[in-house]
């Protein structure tokens, strides 16, 4: 079977201009030609991050840089703000590195209230929090401006965000947020290969991170605030990733923020009305669900791992039949990344051809 077009909520299809864009040369990453390519990137990412500091670029998946995060930045006790698979996980991750770590738990498919942030932070002894904007597992979008305000009113408390799913699919504003790292992996809504995340630290995280110690090298902070002042990266990065990058920064500002938004919050409307149409249920509460995909209830108890299946083999699209416990208690599919309403109505006609088969 030839691979499936992809509406699972990462990795996305890549489109033909970045794969072209990939094939640019090889080049000595501590020479003249990377130093223009990376400085070429930055005023675009900029403009996207809504940052006005360079945003550094690590070679590896989100998960480095939110581990990384960690180590850099806790030296008392972390608060996790958990809602979903990635960031339960965050809060194992913050233990694994040894961390004082204690989370804010709610139930898979519901927003962390602000209330209970600045509730727990009264009690004292955080200085970081960390908080996913949108849980793509359970399709939450997370109120980060509040709980950014809130956690702005504890100078000595850090607001690591990872804005994984959510970058260029609605504003998340480094500098209006005063958010002290903002990460995001680029396989998602940045339909680009898999293995590169941009991140900004504020300078009260970096001279933080300066003072913490164990922080290790290759997610050191330090090292990418100081190799960025020479438009440069620690180690060797992934330079094919580079240049997509800069391929997809451009053409993110070409087609302009505003209408980015506009298009992923119409095509995610789209996605919302096949399922109320058939009477599927969105997981995550009104006024928190997210842009970028929608998880949907089960709530009329199809075989949903057989509806996937039937689909792929049908119409060969992949789209995904829900992640970690809520697997098959629920499905997802992606509007990430470069589809429009033409491949959006495409699917959601192949959804509408399969449904039946298993509706009761
Ligand atoms: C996918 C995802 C991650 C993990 O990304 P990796 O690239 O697998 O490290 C983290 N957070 C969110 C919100 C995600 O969607």
């Amino acid at each position: 079977m030839s691979s499936p077009k992809l509406y699972i909520p990462g990795p996305v299809d890549i489109s033909p201009a970045t794969y072209a864009a990939m094939s640019g040369p090889n080049i000595g990453h501590r020479g003249k030609d990377f130093e223009e390519l990376y400085a070429s990137i930055q005023p675009n990412l900029r403009t996207i991050a809504g940052s006005s500091r360079n945003v550094y670029l690590s070679t590896s998946s989100a998960w480095g840089v939110m581990e990384g995060a960690i180590r850099n930045l806790v030296q008392k006790k972390v608060l996790n703000l958990c809602c979903g698979a990635f960031s339960d996980k965050w809060f194992s991750v913050a233990k694994s590195c040894g961390k004082e770590a204690e989370k804010i738990q709610v139930e898979w498919g519901e927003q962390i209230d602000p209330a209970t942030v600045k509730a727990k932070l009264d009690e004292g002894g955080f200085d970081v929090v960390t908080l996913v904007h949108n849980e793509t597992s359970t399709g939450v979008l997370n109120p980060l401006k509040e709980i950014a305000e809130i956690v702005k009113s504890y100078p000595e408390v850090l607001l690591v965000v990872d804005v994984v799913s959510s970058f260029s699919v609605v504003e998340t504003s480094f500098d209006e947020l005063g958010a002290d790292v903002m990460l995001g992996g680029v396989q998602k809504a940045l339909a680009l290969p898999p293995g590169l995340t941009i991140f900004a630290v504020s300078e009260a995280a970096l001279e933080r991170a300066a003072t913490t110690p164990d922080r290790g090298y290759y997610f050191d902070f330090c090292e990418f605030a100081k190799n960025d002042e020479k438009n440069n990266t620690p180690s060797t990065p992934a330079i094919a990733l580079l240049y997509a990058l800069k391929q997809k920064v451009d053409e993110i500002v070409e087609e302009g923020l505003q209408n980015r938004y506009a298009r992923h919050a119409k095509l995610n409307e789209m996605v919302k009305a096949w399922g109320t149409k058939h009477g599927f249920e969105n997981l995550a509460p009104e006024g928190y669900q997210s842009k970028s995909l929608v998880t949907f209830k089960n709530n009329l108890d199809i075989d949903v791992s057989g509806f996937v299946k039937a689909v792929r083999e049908k119409h060969n699209f992949l789209i995904n039949g829900g992640y970690g416990k809520i697997k098959g208690t629920t499905f997802r599919i992606s509007n990430m990344g470069n589809e429009t309403e033409a491949s959006m109505t495409e699917l959601l006609n192949a959804l509408d051809e399969v449904i039946p088969d298993f509706l009761g």
